[in-house]
């Protein structure tokens, strides 16, 4: 899909209407269009990026701190008990838009325990699970 066809980057253009809640240099906030609660909220950036590892970092910090702001006024706003602020990021991860974007989405007592996919854990062997750890741990060290 290229940046002209796609549906967050004609919300941020403002080619086709959303129900925007924050707007700031970088980033655009506007209500999910079919939420899994009210308030559910997506925080868009305007530059087109697919998923978040093609973010520059300093855009995905700014993102986290618009989140926040969300949180904090949907709070206020309708009192939930919890949220998940999620991404789903390709495909197979079920990421339907292929803007990046994050979800927040307010939790009330008694919602569907669970949205989207189920998780089904999987019991590791230790060795595997330390070359994870130590393969994982030696890339943080040089980014
Ligand atoms: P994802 O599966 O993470 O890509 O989620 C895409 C989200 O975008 C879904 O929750 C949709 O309901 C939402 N969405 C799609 N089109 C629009 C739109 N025009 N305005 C607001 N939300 C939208
Ligand atoms: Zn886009």
């Amino acid at each position: 899909m290229t940046e002209e066809q796609c549906i967050f980057c004609k919300i941020v253009k403002g080619e086709i209407p959303s129900m925007k809640v924050y707007e700031d240099k970088y980033a655009i906030a506007f209500l999910d269009i079919n939420p899994v609660n009210p308030g559910h909220t997506l925080i868009v950036p305007k530059n087109h990026y697919t998923t978040l590892t093609d973010l520059p970092v300093t855009l995905a910090q700014h993102l986290t701190m618009v989140s926040w702001k969300i949180m904090q006024a949907v709070k206020q706003e309708i009192k939930p008990v919890g949220f998940n602020v999620i991404n789903n990021n390709g495909k197979r991860a079920g990421q339907l838009v292929p803007h990046y974007h994050i979800h927040v989405i307010p939790r009330f007592e008694g919602d569907e325990k669970r949205f989207g996919m189920l998780w089904v854990t999987k019991k590791l062997e230790e060795e595997q699970m330390k070359n994870l750890q130590k393969g994982i741990n030696e890339n943080i060290s040089k980014l």
